[in-house]
């Protein structure tokens, strides 16, 4: 789904009242019915305001129309919560405009914004549930004909555990983008000028960046944590050069945190394995490096967790207010999903040396349109750039 922001410039501000009542009505309502929108908007207009309103985010598809058995009411749309998160991060002055999307992922859309100094970041939009769970058998009981299935609300688990791990593992010195902020199912955070490991074809020192990865998954352990997606796409590598350009470094940086897991979950070693199976393997195939060490092992690893009084991230999200609840929930969604056949959850795991520019396939969408700015000042003269004011009246 491509976030398309251009009918923001013309939303009023009770358009954006009556945006954020259906929001706040779908927390307890499935379907929002038009009398409760008007209560919660209050528009000074009145009925007719709030009708007007409802019929031009309808049109732009912010929400949709609704039909059921006992009342008619309205949806928000992936695009209506797409807008919400906009709208927050721009009234806080994280995004002022919105540029290409670099990356499509089963997961997530994620555009490439600007603030208003121009300086780049990264919006990772969370968009579980966009594979439909009915297909999935392990985890159709769970989430099926639940609220605890639909998509905003997984969304939303995903971007805020995302987001605690992020802060968490900056804080503990760990090579990750510096997350600057979260709103609904999105999170801003530093653009990393490095490609994914999976664009590099060859490295001066293989045995080094192997070594370094796997002293990062070790790392992780012994805050009692696991990736549980260490692969060549949520690894980017960053080259660092001295000053008189003799040496070059390779930093890797870890990425895409939704489906990390404790140390303690009960298939940790699994998730461990498949970690470190993942590094192995492209390291084999790509280039032809192979360790003579065995391991490593989550049983050694197991010992770690906490060691030398190193502070345990694997709680951080329940203290971020994530309940056992949510955390299952997310976490059958996530599994659902890996499952998908149809997804391209396994792309890392069969992906052939050929598809190697298949990266500008989902890369550039919106990119000729340049910038499309939202957030509220009016830049001049500047290439590419749009005034898209937003009439939200505070
Ligand atoms: P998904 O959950 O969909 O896999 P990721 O967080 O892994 O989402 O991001 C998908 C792709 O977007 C990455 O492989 C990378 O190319 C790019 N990307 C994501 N975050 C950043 C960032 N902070 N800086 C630069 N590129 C990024
Ligand atoms: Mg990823």
């Amino acid at each position: 789904m491509l976030l398309d922001t251009k009918a923001m410039r013309h939303l009023t501000a009770e358009d954006w009242r009556v945006l954020t009542a259906v929001e706040m009505g779908s927390k307890n309502h499935e379907l929002v019915p038009t009398p409760l929108i008007e209560k919660i908007a209050r528009l000074k207009g009145g009925a007719s305001g709030v009708h007007k309103s409802i019929s031009a985010l309808a049109k732009v598809g912010l929400i949709a129309r609704m039909k059921e058995a006992k009342y008619d009411g309205y949806r928000l749309s992936y695009g209506g919560l797409d807008y919400l998160a906009l709208h927050t991060h721009a009234s806080r002055k994280h995004v002022y405009s919105v540029g290409s999307r670099v990356g499509v992922g089963k997961e997530s859309d994620i555009m490439i914004v600007a603030d208003d100094q121009g300086t780049q970041k990264i919006l990772k939009i969370h968009r579980l549930g966009r594979i439909s769970f009915r297909t999935v058998k392990t985890n159709r009981d769970y989430l099926k004909n639940r609220q605890s299935a639909s998509w905003m609300y997984l969304s939303r688990l995903a971007a805020i555990k995302e987001y605690a791990f992020m802060q968490a593992l900056r804080e503990e010195g760990f090579p990750v983008p510096e997350p600057i902020a979260q709103s609904r199912h999105t999170i801003v955070m530093t653009l990393i000028d490095a490609p994914p490991m999976r664009q590099i074809s060859s490295v001066p020192d293989p045995a080094a960046l192997y070594a370094e990865l796997i002293s990062l998954i070790l790392r992780l352990a012994k805050h009692g944590l696991i990736h549980g997606d260490f692969n060549e796409f949520n690894i980017l590598i960053r080259e660092d050069k001295t000053d008189d350009d003799s040496t070059t470094t390779l930093t890797p940086i870890l990425i895409d945190f939704p489906q990390m897991v404790s140390m303690d979950h009960q298939n940790a070693e699994m998730y461990f394995d498949r970690d470190v199976a993942c590094v192995k393997r492209f390291f084999a195939r790509r280039f032809h490096f192979e360790s003579t060490a065995p391991g490593p092992f989550f049983k050694d690893a197991k010992k770690t967790v906490g060691r030398d009084g190193v502070r345990r991230l694997d709680a951080v999200v329940e203290a971020s207010g994530f309940t056992k609840k949510m955390a299952k929930d997310l976490e059958a969604a996530i599994r659902a999903q890996e499952a998908n056949p149809k997804s391209d959850a396994g792309e890392s795991e069969e992906d052939s040396e050929e598809e190697e520019d298949d990266e500008g396939e989902s890369g550039s969408e919106g990119g000729e349109e340049g910038l499309q700015v939202i957030g509220d000042q009016v830049v001049e003269n500047e290439e590419g750039l749009e005034k898209l004011t937003i009439n939200d009246g505070t």
